[in-house]
């Protein structure tokens, strides 16, 4: 009895130890993170301009995606090759090339990559989606790397003013990585990242991508991502990434595996409700365990019609700090009875409805307060942001408004007109009588 209660004592404590010692030396292994060179201990990198040739990509309102791709990635090299202990190569060189994915991941390997980094613009069905996000592969070392690379072109991103959509994996039915040159490049064990980096199709995002000199910002934006996650230095840029502090897959991989189903929860209540300003403050209160919320819209109209996507409230999409409820404020049209609903979006734009708020009071403004001047340019000045804000859903109809004071004002004076035209036609009438009577008296004086 006793020297089973020894060994088992025995046993907890070395378990303990092993336990401890795993713990401590992945700990270590995560802090003191650098990219193993190649064999020939010089840094490869491949740059794959997404599409080419008839594959046009995202072609909209003027922008064709394969040509941009090729722009960035051109620059991209360019300021890759300024730094030190580096060989840089494009899969092609001109947008005109149509080339096979398994040939881009081929030729990465052919040139014994050690990463590979495929460029692409981005455009969503309704034109719906803004901002910008990593795919990277969802297996092994190239996840973890991946991953690693994505959270620095992320803070890239974010620093260019962008809206981030974070750094996702995405599988296909056969449970392997859905992009065909993130599932190549891990059968060659390259790790790889493909950089959607903005919407082509959302006004949000085109001021970003609408000139060769944003393309060109691009390629040097996503360079100097690499440079800080390779550790490079550049005398000719006279700059020194070496040591530049990663974080480790570890601490951010909660939200990295394909989130397919909705949100889980999504629940709306009135917050307050101003009849004067003509204003509802709703809070909303969505949550989805497997990823973050990035957008939400609202519909006055039960659901019918809705706001386009705006950007959910202090999304930290790298993160678990994203709020799940916030107060936002809708204004309501003269005269309408708003039946309200809200829709929270996931990372991967996936959405919940939420319940119906009806039963709401119509509302209808005081006379007198139908247009207090300041308010007219309050509501402009809201707009101006960078990302969507709420009060562009729906304004107060101010234009009518205005056109209804003038057309007041207009009455007014007509009746003032008609008022003096009579006093004049009196005045005559009476000056004609008063002559008349005149003549006659003198008439009558002279037959006298
Ligand atoms: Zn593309």
């Amino acid at each position: 009895m006793g020297k089973k209660i020894l060994v088992g004592a025995g046993c907890f404590i070395l378990s303990f130890f092993l336990h401890f010692f795993v713990f401590f030396s992945r700990q270590v292994s995560a802090d003191e993170f650098y990219y193993p060179p190649d064999e020939d201990g010089e840094l490869v990198i491949v740059i794959d301009p997404g599409h080419g040739g008839g594959n046009l990509g995202a072609d909209y309102n003027g922008f064709l995606e394969k040509e941009m791709n090729m722009t960035v990635a051109k620059a991209m090299k360019e300021e890759l090759e300024k730094y030190d202990g580096i060989t840089v190569y494009l899969t092609h060189d001109s947008a005109d090339t149509d080339m096979p994915i398994q040939d881009r991941a081929d030729f990465a390997d052919s040139v014994h990559a050690d990463f590979l980094f495929c460029l692409h613009f981005n455009m969503s069905p309704g034109n719906i989606l803004f901002g910008s996000e990593v795919w990277i592969s969802a297996f092994g070392e190239e996840n973890r790397q991946g991953y690693r690379f994505g959270r620095v072109q992320m803070d890239t991103m974010k620093d260019m003013g962008l809206y981030l959509r974070g750094v996702k994996t995405r599988l296909n039915d056969r449970g392997s990585d859905y992009y065909g040159i993130l599932r190549f490049c891990e059968e060659y064990d390259i790790p790889a990242a493909l950089i959607e980096h903005c919407h082509i199709d959302h006004e949000n995002d085109v001021g970003f991508c609408d000139s060769e000199e944003d393309l060109i910002r691009f390629g040097v934006a996503d360079a100097t991502s690499v440079a800080k996650f390779f550790g490079l230095r550049s005398e000719i840029l006279d700059v020194d990434y070496s040591g530049y502090p990663l974080e480790d897959t570890e601490a951010g991989a909660l939200y990295m595996q394909a989130d397919t189903s909705d949100p889980d929860i999504c629940m709306i209540e009135t917050s307050y409700t101003d009849l004067e300003r003509g204003v509802i403050g709703i809070a909303l209160t969505a949550y989805d365990y497997d990823s973050p919320m990035l957008y939400y819209a609202y519909s006055i109209d039960g659901g019918t019609t809705y706001t386009p996507y705006l950007a959910w409230p202090d999304s930290d999409v790298m993160g678990t700090g994203t709020p799940d409820s916030f107060v936002f404020e809708i204004e309501i049209p003269e005269g309408v009875s708003p039946m309200i609903k809200v829709k929270a979006v996931n990372q991967y734009d996936r959405f919940t409805e939420s319940n119906l708020l009806d039963g709401l009071p119509v509302f209808v403004r005081p006379a007198e307060e139908l247009l207090p001047p300041d308010r007219e340019e309050e509501t402009d000045t809201v707009s101006s942001g960078n990302v969507p804000m709420p009060s562009e859903g729906f304004h107060a109809p101010s234009q009518p408004q205005r056109e209804e004071t003038k057309r007041s004002f207009f009455g007014f004076l007509m009746i003032c007109f008609f008022v003096v035209c009579i006093l004049f036609t009196a005045l005559f009438i009476t000056n004609i009588i008063m002559s008349c009577r005149k003549r006659q008296k003198r008439k009558e004086r002279k037959r006298k």
